[in-house]
């Protein structure tokens, strides 16, 4: 008789879904020891954008909520999600740092590994599996689901046996949008179930409305394990309710045995939780996002496109877009639209339709996935689009990883001489953030202010033109201002002038300053990129607006600048 278990994602997924990843350890770990008396096949608690988020907004360091977190949960495994040799970041890293970085995680309190790849290429996923076996821990691959042609019931099955064959010891199937259909679920899990002998999980969003029947589907399919979340951080973005799914199945053959009593404690504790973050929970999260289903696009990449076509003034060109993002998906080779290559295939359909002629322009991420540095793209590359980006350059066919040089000790050399290092996991933390991590390792970042729940209110005032938005990336979710182009709004502040500049240059939008490629005194050109922004897990380059000499620079390298915050002058 199958009995379901349940992964419960509070602790990651659902506040990285709902909550912009910002819920604090302070408010994890005192109902820490009641989870733990449940019975969850596991605590998904760490990876994913939550280290991002504590060292870059909540001064915590991942690492000692991890540390706190399994000191609290003795019982239940902890479980981390690890962007295969993305770790927890957005670009490969080299081989002797991925090692270390799983060595480590585990060390500190992780016991189950979920371990993916955007473009489902195994060699992005073989050294994080090989050495999180190495350490004992309990490893789960995954497929990053999505639907194409070439994403047939054989290619996942051929898929499966792959990485069946890398010693692991269950398989997730990773449907970040909410695309899987309650007959494609039956049929996906009923066959990888005949083909493998992995314990199988299902892990969906309620995007698109169809996952609690895509659930119940899995169950009649033979699925082992389901992910929930405590249901004041269930629904819309993030995962269908634990409570409703462990009584919809109880007393039937897939009953979890889980306590329902218990599980209510647990949920009022989480209400008071929800209600302290309020001020970040964005209405549009919360809801079924039918638009998905058509666009293929998940509901917060939507979002995405809005905001960058809005700070364009290109809003009447929104269908057109929407129109090119399955070309340029296609002709890419359809790539699972997930963290990188949602925002690659993105940006790209907004250049294609805003320059008036198709891969004009085209990102540094294009050419690179071109010439096949991010991995294998599920289907053949379009030639001719191929052709037109990156010419005869010729195209990587060996493991992205195997053309990276060794980074650790290159890594801990610098942050030494930094004087950033206090523990060996403050190395890794350097390594995988070297433009955010120095601030917080010299102790030197505040605490983001927790946003007031009235707060949302006031901005919501009638006859306001909303220039705040929240932008989803991959359940990632930014604070946007956007700033009309050609017109410098400049908060008032301590270091910076105030009111317009003439010659500013000002960011577009909320950031880090990556990069600066110019100082005092130098002559730029119109259009010369002057300044490196990361924002939303891409570079954004920064223009000068006009041809002039750079008369003052107000921000340093490392910066978190606003919306509208000036950069620099140039005249
Ligand atoms: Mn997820």
């Amino acid at each position: 008789m199958t009995k379901i278990r349940i992964i419960e994602t509070a602790y990651r997924d659902a506040h990285q879904s709902l909550l912009a990843t910002r819920m604090r350890t302070r408010d994890m770990l005192p109902i820490a020891e009641e989870m733990d008396k449940v019975g969850y096949f596991s605590l998904e608690s760490w990876g994913g954008a939550t280290f991002d988020t504590c060292i870059r907004y909540l001064n915590e360091d991942p690492w000692e909520r991890l540390r706190e977190l399994k000191e609290h949960v003795t019982k239940t495994p902890l479980q981390m999600l690890l962007r295969g040799q993305n770790l927890v970041g957005y670009k490969h890293y080299p081989d002797d740092i991925v090692r270390r970085f799983v060595e480590k995680s585990y060390e500190n309190g992780v016991d189950v590994f979920r371990i993916f790849d955007a473009l489902n290429d195994i060699r992005n996923m073989e050294l994080s599996i090989k050495v999180a076996k190495e350490q004992e821990a309990h490893v789960q691959v995954v497929i990053s689901y999505t639907t194409s042609p070439y994403h047939t019931l054989e290619k996942y099955v051929e898929f499966a046996k792959e990485l069946e064959a890398r010693d692991c010891d269950s398989l997730a199937i990773k449907d970040m949008a909410g695309l899987i259909s309650p007959h494609d679920t039956y049929e996906l899990i009923k066959t990888l179930k005949e083909e493998t002998d992995l314990l199988i999980n299902l892990h969906c969003h309620c995007t698109s409305g169809m996952t609690p029947m895509s659930y119940y589907a899995a169950c009649e399919a033979g699925v082992d394990i389901l992910d929930t979340a405590i249901s004041p951080l269930a629904w819309g973005a993030s995962q269908p309710p634990t409570e409703s799914i462990v009584a919809a199945l109880k007393e039937t053959p897939y009953d979890t045995g889980l306590d329902l009593k218990l599980l209510n404690r647990i949920k009022k504790y989480f209400e008071e939780i929800r209600q302290k973050y309020s001020g970040i929970l964005d209405p549009i999260t919360e809801r079924v996002d039918t638009d998905v289903l058509i666009y293929q696009i998940p509901g917060g990449m939507l979002s995405n496109l809005v905001s960058q076509l809005k700070e364009q003034n290109a809003m009447d060109r929104y269908q057109d877009v929407l129109d090119e993002m399955p070309r340029v998906r296609k002709e890419m080779g359809y790539p699972p639209l997930v963290t990188p290559t949602s925002q690659i295939v993105g940006i790209q359909a907004v250049m294609n339709v805003l320059g008036g002629e198709r891969y004009k322009n085209v990102t540094q991420e294009v050419k690179e996935y071109m010439k096949g540095f991010y991995g294998r793209p599920p289907a053949p590359i379009d030639s001719e689009v191929s052709k037109k980006i990156i010419g005869d350059e010729e195209v990587i066919t060996c493991r992205p990883a195997d053309l990276l040089e060794p980074g650790l000790e290159k890594c801990r050399a610098e942050a030494e001489k930094l004087g950033i290092v206090k523990k060996e996991e403050d190395v890794l933390t350097f390594a995988l953030y070297p433009a955010v991590a120095p601030k917080f390792l010299r102790g030197e970042l505040e605490e983001e202010p927790l946003k007031p729940p009235q707060d949302q209110a006031a901005s919501n005032e009638v006859g306001a033109v909303p220039t705040d938005y929240q932008v989803d990336v991959d359940g990632e979710v930014f604070q946007v201002k956007v700033v009309p182009t050609g017109y410098m709004e400049i908060e008032q502040s301590d270091q910076t002038p105030t009111g317009p500049v003439e010659g500013g240059v000002s960011s577009t939008m909320q950031g880090m300053v990556l990069k600066l490629k110019v100082t005092v005194g130098d002559k730029v050109n119109e259009g010369d990129v002057v300044a490196v922004l990361e924002a939303m897990k891409m570079e954004n380059n920064i223009h000068a607006p006009e041809s002039g000499t750079v008369e003052e620079v107000f921000v340093e390298e490392g910066d978190t600048v606003n919306a509208g915050d000036p950069l620099m002058v140039i005249k």
